[in-house]
């Protein structure tokens, strides 16, 4: 699919940029160009074409008169997560609030006064990602909608909620990860079914005698003189049961026993309820001992990430040929 079919959002308060800008688009073979000068527009055209699933690459201006550039970038990817955004400004890529924007996972470059090359450039880069998308089969905005609404997953995990086998959609990860979009986490080890190796799994605890999950948790107490062990509200007025003596100094003659597990059907007492899994997938039931373990790495959203990292850090952006400017473009 070439992108030259894609919408083009174009958000930018600059009449003569925005003509500039549509003209070289046209010049590349676009043709579904909308162009809108406040950011409150800007969002609202977004939404109605992610809501059309005809999600465009946007190019965003950098000084907007109703919000920053960060705003409305936080606003984009909380509408559709694996957004093209297309920063322009005449700030220097080393900028500090660029690098912001970069860190948020916007990792499209371009510098102004804008030149064609550049813009096309930029959006070879573009047409190249959206390549390998199709080429490994992976619907990589509906994986990243995953992974946002989880905030934090195993690839694993990832793989098995998407339908993808976890081998194929590392790459995709490892990918995203490269452009700041994400960035791993750890590895972490989950509990995989015994039957078929889901993860996706509901842990269970019930009694560990009669398996009922029936249970109370409760504080109980041992009366030291007669040996009687009942939950405190046994002892009425601080009376035993059992020998109808008052209970005096806690530690001298008698102790309390806090988070007990009592069974409400065999009267069971228990510290440890007993754990067993149900797996979502198959709906085998089994215990801690028979589960597989399935380890994976984990991968987070950047822009959920406290810190900013470094720019050094930051992936390679799109390198922009500037050999060809304006000038020579209107001759
Ligand atoms: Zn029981
Ligand atoms: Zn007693
Ligand atoms: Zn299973």
């Amino acid at each position: 699919m070439s992108i030259t079919d894609s919408n083009v959002l174009i958000i930018e308060h600059s009449i003569p940029v925005n003509l500039l800008l549509t003209q070289y688009l046209k010049r590349m073979g676009f043709s579904k160009i909308l162009v809108c000068e406040t950011a409150e527009s800007g969002i609202k055209t977004f939404e109605g074409l992610a809501l059309e699933k005809r999600d465009p690459i946007v190019f965003l201006g950098y000084h907007l008169p109703d919000n920053t550039a960060a705003g409305l970038i936080s606003k984009l990817f909380a509408i559709a997560p694996d957004v093209k955004i297309i920063i322009e400004t005449s700030l220097d890529r080393k900028d500090p609030k660029i690098r912001q924007l970069f860190s948020m996972g916007v990792f499209h470059y371009l510098q102004k006064p804008l030149r064609l090359s550049s813009v096309n450039h930029v959006l070879e880069t573009i047409q190249k990602e959206v390549d390998e998308f199709n080429n490994i089969g992976i619907d990589g905005r509906r994986v990243l909608e995953m992974l946002r609404s989880l905030k934090k997953a195993s690839v694993v995990r990832l793989a098995e909620y998407c339908s993808y086998d976890p081998k194929s959609l590392l790459p995709f990860l490892r990918r995203q990860q490269e452009k700041s979009v994400i960035y791993e986490v750890s590895k972490i080890r989950e509990i995989g079914c015994r039957d078929c190796n889901s993860v996706n799994n509901i842990s269970l605890f019930s009694c560990d005698s009669c398996d009922g999950q029936n249970f109370r948790r409760d504080t109980l107490i041992e009366h030291y003189d007669c040996g009687n062990i009942s939950t405190h509200d046994t002892y009425d007025n601080e009376q035993c049961p059992k020998c109808n003596k008052r209970i005096k100094i806690i530690g001298g003659d008698y102790r309390v026993m806090n988070d007990f597990y009592i069974c409400n059907e065999c009267d069971q007492r228990f510290q440890i309820p007993h754990q067993n899994f149900i797996c979502s997938k198959c709906g085998s039931k089994f215990s801690l001992d028979e589960a597989n373990w399935i380890e994976s790495k984990v991968f987070c959203f950047t822009n959920n990430q406290n810190e900013t990292k470094p720019f050094e850090e930051q992936s390679e952006f799109s390198e922009i040929d500037t050999s060809e400017d304006l000038t020579i473009i209107q001759k």
